[in-house]
């Protein structure tokens, strides 16, 4: 077990977790996999009582909403997209709210678009929510507001909303739970010599170009590139962050311990980085 690292894993005061619609479900049915759910839930609450502020970043609204309304196909319009989503979160929250519920723990929704963080009294607005929500010992759901968000106006990933939600509560760790162990020097479903990155100091170009867009994943949005977006802004936010395979949720308090496997990206804090600045400039 590699002391120093664990040190640093162990001081950890605030974090943000963001999962996946893919690690949520059953691929056969895409229903919600209640045995995760509850084993992710279980992780947090105890994460909590280890003192840290937990916020968890979710996907599955679309999905949920999907699957309940008996539809077989990934919805393709916009309009039953954000039709389902307006369904499948509320389930969502029923969920987690129960679940966390059974842990004396009580969770909060809070639901964001692009023109949140665009907006200085929004931004403002939604910061001093997450605060006030921490101080109360609430641990907040985030999505984005699918139901609203209109194509240009959306985040589009969660992987993105994340590293941002992390950025905007000074959050000092960002863990992404994924179908896939990290970041690879290739593709592993492809190239069997492909090799696990474990740690990552600074982002350069022969990392985008390991980034490969897709992870193989039919459901959630999010692909290597956009993980490695959320890393730099995590990074310049003064976050470090790991990608984790959310196969087994007990990697949260494996991360603690100092021994999971996963990449681990080193924060550098950058003061000169403003995260509405960023979003103006790369995506608007
Ligand atoms: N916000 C979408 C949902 O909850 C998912 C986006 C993503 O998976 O990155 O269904």
């Amino acid at each position: 077990m590699d002391t120093q690292l664990r040190r640093k894993l162990g001081a950890k005061k605030r974090i943000v977790v963001k999962v996946g619609s893919s690690s949520l479900q059953h691929p056969e049915t895409g229903k919600l996999n209640f045995l995760k759910v509850e084993r992710l839930v279980r992780e947090l609450c105890d994460l909590k009582n280890c003192g840290m502020d937990i916020c968890l970043v979710s996907s599955g609204a679309i999905a949920v909403g999907r699957t309940f309304m008996g539809m077989e196909k990934r919805p393709h319009t916009i309009a039953r997209k954000q039709a389902c989503a307006a369904v499948g979160q509320a389930r969502l929250m029923m969920t987690y709210q129960k679940m966390f519920a059974e842990y004396h723990q009580t969770a909060g929704q809070v639901l964001m678009t692009k023109n949140t963080m665009i907006d200085n009294v929004s931004r403002k607005n939604a910061q001093n929510t997450f605060e006030e929500l921490f101080r109360l010992g609430v641990i907040p759901i985030v999505n984005e507001n699918d139901t609203i968000s209109t194509y240009e106006m959306q985040f589009g990933d969660n992987d993105t909303l994340s590293a941002i939600v992390a950025s905007l509560v000074s959050a000092d760790l960002l863990i992404l739970l994924s179908d896939i162990d990290g970041l690879y020097t290739d593709d592993p479903r492809e190239n069997p010599d492909a090799k696990l990155i474990h740690e990552v100091d600074i982002i350069d170009e022969r990392y985008l170009f390991m980034a490969k867009e897709s992870t193989g994943s039919d459901v959630g949005t999010g692909g290597m590139a956009t993980k490695l977006a959320a890393a730099k802004i995590a990074m310049k936010s003064g976050a470090d962050m790991i990608i984790a395979n959310a196969q087994n949720m007990g990697i949260l308090h494996q991360i603690f311990e100092g021994s999971f496997t996963g990449t681990l990206f080193h924060a550098h804090y950058d003061e000169d980085f403003y995260i509405s600045d960023y979003i103006e400039e790369t995506m608007v």
